[in-house]
């Protein structure tokens, strides 16, 4: 009886396997169309400067409108994007969109651009030459530019590893900032962040206390903003969605703060139409996001 379990299950696993793989199959297909018929848009969140309340920053976030569906956000498709390649074919696209628009912004009001890099990206020999060639068609410095990286991309030894380093030791060099996403939710080993061309710390939103009394992650806040701040390193919280959150992260000496409290991500026209270099307004759009 166990054997033929046994074989059920392995049937069992195969068809859900197979039906899987063949969903993933369908998705790529379906972005790699939606990437030619321009579905994709760039929002913007803000990130607020914690010593003036102004925007300083916007980080850019990918979305999937398809017309006359519900928008889609990242976590639905950045994983198929990322196993399959088309990553680096929708990173680049998303780069170039947020460098031409964000140019005109660090123009008129000294806002600076962060963009998310996936690994699979770092992996193409012609990365560095990409986002230069951007940089240059678009008018934005190098120096108002920080690509945003998780920690675990650095972490290791492979090739794989070696040559995303020299990909950001290059562009380090020309004056574009790194950033680590999410710290505090992969290995957050303290010795890379020494080793590593890191300039900003992004302080992961799963560490920010409930409340007043939440003596422990107060603590860990507080700890992972100190070592940031011994190391140099420009200290950002994601997550800050309580005016207690703000005065907590000021009081404890973080950078800049990004999350609900300032504003939501947005569409580039509300960005525009809104108010840089002065305190965010709230966002009142319907955006789900
Ligand atoms: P992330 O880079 O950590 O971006 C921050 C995420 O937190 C965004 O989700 C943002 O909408 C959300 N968020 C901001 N403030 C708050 C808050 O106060 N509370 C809560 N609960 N959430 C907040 P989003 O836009 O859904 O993006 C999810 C992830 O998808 C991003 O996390 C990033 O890892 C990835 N992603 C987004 N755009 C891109 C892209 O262009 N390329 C790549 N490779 N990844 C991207
Ligand atoms: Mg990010
Ligand atoms: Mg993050
Ligand atoms: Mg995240």
């Amino acid at each position: 009886a166990a054997k033929t379990a046994g074989k059920n299950c392995v049937i069992w696993y195969d068809r859900t396997l197979r039906r899987r793989q063949s969903e993933r199959i369908e998705t790529v297909a379906k972005l790699r169309l939606a990437l030619d018929a321009d579905e994709f848009a760039v929002h913007y969140q803000p990130i607020v400067d914690l010593g003036t309340f102004r925007t300083v920053a916007v980080e850019a976030l990918v979305r999937w409108l398809p017309p006359g569906e519900a928008p889609i956000g990242p976590d639905r498709f950045i994983p198929a994007s990322e196993e399959s390649g088309l990553i680096i074919a929708l990173g680049e696209w998303v780069l170039r969109r947020a460098c031409s628009e964000a140019a005109a912004w660090h123009r008129e009001h000294g806002v600076t651009l962060t963009v998310n890099v996936s690994p699979r990206q770092l992996t193409d020999d012609t990365f560095t030459a990409k986002v230069r060639r951007i940089l240059a068609d678009s008018g934005l410095p190098a120096t108002a530019l920080a690509l945003e990286i998780t920690e675990g991309i650095l972490i290791g030894a492979g090739t794989g590893s070696a040559q995303a380093l020299a990909h950001l030791e290059a562009l380090r060099a020309d004056g574009v900032r790194i950033a680590i996403d999410d710290f505090g939710t992969g290995y957050s080993s303290l010795g890379y962040l020494r080793d590593l061309p890191v300039d900003i710390l992004k302080i992961d939103r799963s560490l920010m206390p409930a409340g007043e009394d939440d003596h422990r992650q107060i603590a860990l806040v507080r700890t992972v903003v100190d070592l940031a701040r011994s190391l140099s390193l420009t200290t950002v919280a994601e997550g800050v969605e309580t005016a207690f959150h703000a005065t907590l992260l000021q009081e404890l000496g973080c950078d800049r703060g990004q999350g609900y409290h300032f504003a939501r991500p947005m569409p580039a026209t509300n960005l525009t139409a809104g108010q840089f270099g002065q305190v965010p307004i709230r966002e009142v759009s319907q955006s789900p996001f």
